[in-house]
């Protein structure tokens, strides 16, 4: 059995609490085990800060770009590991393995290649300055100074590999050192993840720490210079948001949590478009992806009245030829949901998106997984919805398993917009349609409702293509609202979490000098 433990003060080191199963959701077969309790978090920090930060802040951003390049590099030759790794704790298929593991490796590399955009300096150094007195000498220059914290995060269970990586990389390459969480029930990827890079020796001591197991009193000990990055649920979100360490010591939180992502077909993008085509690959991709278990997967459906029937019968026609089961039988398309939480869960959101909406395929009944043994495993059937009129529901409640509800609207690209906001903050939706006058009204009235928007017209529609549930590292990831209201990634714009600004004033060519412009 393996035995997953924690990385603190740069030691392997374990909680001497009783042991919890981490479980092969297909199976339900235990895959490792890990201890909490009796962790000495504090003791953890105090050595981030004083031996990890002092050693990153003493590398310029291309020698931190180097380390991710390594990370990366160590983490691909290992990927066929970490793919039957996620199989076996996460219940992926192959391809979604591919979206958590390559997702991860991914984002180190673009950061490791971003960091020789950035210099050799140790400072952002923002602009020319700004004149403040009454001559030219006298200047104000903005910069931005890794903060002599610690990073803390804390990610959710869908993506345990991107999720620890898409953190990590921004706040090194910033020159803070992290401790990374992951959710409890999944931690097996990210466990092997951290164990390959400390194994390697790749990173300075003290920069990076791992949690296995319950947070404890982890974020009780934040200062002023320390953030929290935390992917999860509104409600956990919420409480750790109340915390003394944010609302006293004003330690920085960044939230990502839930989100009703839409995807939206304009009127003119009919059957016989590129645009139609790729809307029903990019739903019904989405609601199987991950077994629906992505923080970017649609939600909400939203169709013109008048191609309701036909977008119903090509949905329900692609989601019916879904193989649910145990992802390491061959032929199996959509795996488990992660835990028996989450079936719980699903279930019970599907029945309470029935009262207002009439299921179209699927719903929350039990389901025998392909290849799993008998009443085993945490399956649900991929499941389609349609909202009856007024349906308020389907705006405030997710449900983090493959299952989405159509919402008719007039065409009217208002209309689409206002449907958008009911769902009060989401990471991204998407639209299909060319036509521009449309657009135009609906990315006016949808654009600050959501983190991003995906305009799928018919010179870049393909439905083969990327997808809106693809995060990429150099576009900002997060959302306003019920989303959480954080950002994430963006390049060179997800460091600023992890930096200060600061305003230097006084002499123009000393302060030049100083901060090496
Ligand atoms: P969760 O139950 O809120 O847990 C998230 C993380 O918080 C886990 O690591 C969990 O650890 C930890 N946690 C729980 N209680 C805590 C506490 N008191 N102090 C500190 N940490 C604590 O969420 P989940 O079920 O894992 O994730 C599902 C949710 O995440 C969905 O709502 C989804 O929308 C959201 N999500 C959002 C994004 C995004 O980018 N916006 C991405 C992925 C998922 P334990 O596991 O040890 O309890």
């Amino acid at each position: 059995m393996i035995r997953i433990k924690s990385f603190l003060c740069d030691t392997w080191v374990e909680g001497d609490g009783p042991a919890r199963s981490l479980l092969n959701p297909s199976t339900e077969e235990a895959v490792a085990e890990v201890r909490s309790g009796a962790l000495d978090f504090a003791g953890a920090l105090a050595h981030a800060r004083s031996v990890g930060g002092p050693a990153l802040r003493a590398m310029s951003f291309v020698e931190r770009g180097a380390l991710l390049k390594q990370m990366a590099d160590l983490l691909n030759q290992h990927r066929d590991e970490l793919l039957d790794l996620s199989t076996a704790n996460n219940g992926t298929t192959r391809g979604d393995g591919k979206f958590d593991v390559d997702g991860a490796i991914f984002t180190l590399a673009t950061y490791g290649r971003l960091a020789d955009t950035l210099g050799n300096g140790r400072l952002f150094v923002e602009g020319e300055g700004e004149r403040v007195g009454s001559g030219a000498r006298y200047v104000g220059l903005h910069v931005r100074a890794p903060r002599p914290g610690v990073a803390v995060h804390i990610n959710a269970f869908n993506f345990p590999a991107w999720g620890t990586f898409e953190k990590l990389a921004p706040a090194l390459l910033a020159g803070m050192p992290v401790v990374t969480k992951p959710a409890t029930a999944t931690a097996l990827v990210a466990f092997r993840m951290v164990e390959l890079v400390v194994n390697a020796g790749i990173l300075p001591r003290g920069t990076l720490s791992f949690v296995g197991g319950s947070p404890g009193d982890l974020l009780d000990q934040l200062g002023g210079m320390d953030c929290l990055a935390f992917t999860g649920s509104a409600d956990t979100a919420a409480m750790i948001r109340s915390g003394k360490a944010f609302t006293h010591r004003s330690a920085r939180v960044n939230i990502e949590a839930d989100s009703l992502n839409a995807a939206v077909l304009a009127p003119d993008a009919g059957p016989g478009t590129n645009g139609w085509d790729t809307f029903l690959t990019a739903v019904s991709r989405d609601i199987t992806q991950k077994t629906g278990q992505k923080c970017t997967a649609v939600r909400r459906v939203i169709v013109p009245e008048e191609r309701l029937d036909e977008v119903r019968e090509a949905l329900i026609d692609r989601l019916s030829k879904v193989v649910v089961g145990n992802p390491a039988e061959k032929g199996v398309t959509m795996g488990p949901v992660a835990t028996a939480e989450q079936l719980r869960s699903v279930r019970a959101g599907i029945e309470a998106l029935s009262a207002e909406a009439r299921v179209l395929c699927g719903g929350g009944g039990a389901v025998q997984g392909q290849g799993a043994p008998d009443g085993k495993g945490y399956f649900v059937a991929p499941t389609l919805l349609e909202a009856q009129p007024g349906a308020r529901l389907v705006h405030n409640l997710e449900v983090f398993g493959p299952c989405a509800t159509l919402i008719p609207y007039s065409g009217d690209a208002g209309e689409a917009a206002c449907l958008i906001a009911a769902g009060e903050g989401s990471l991204v939706s998407a639209v299909y349609g060319d036509d521009r006058d449309w657009l135009s009204t609906f990315v006016g009235g949808a654009a600050a409702y959501n983190g991003r928007l995906v305009i799928g017209s018919e010179k870049v529609a393909d439905p083969q293509g990327m997808q809106p549930g693809m995060v990429l590292p150099n576009l900002i990831h997060g959302g306003p609202g019920r989303a959480g209201g954080g950002e994430e990634l963006g390049g060179a714009r997800g460091l600023d979490f992890y930096l200060q600004r600061s305003a230097l004033q006084g002499d123009s060519a000393l302060l030049k000098k100083l901060v090496g412009v």
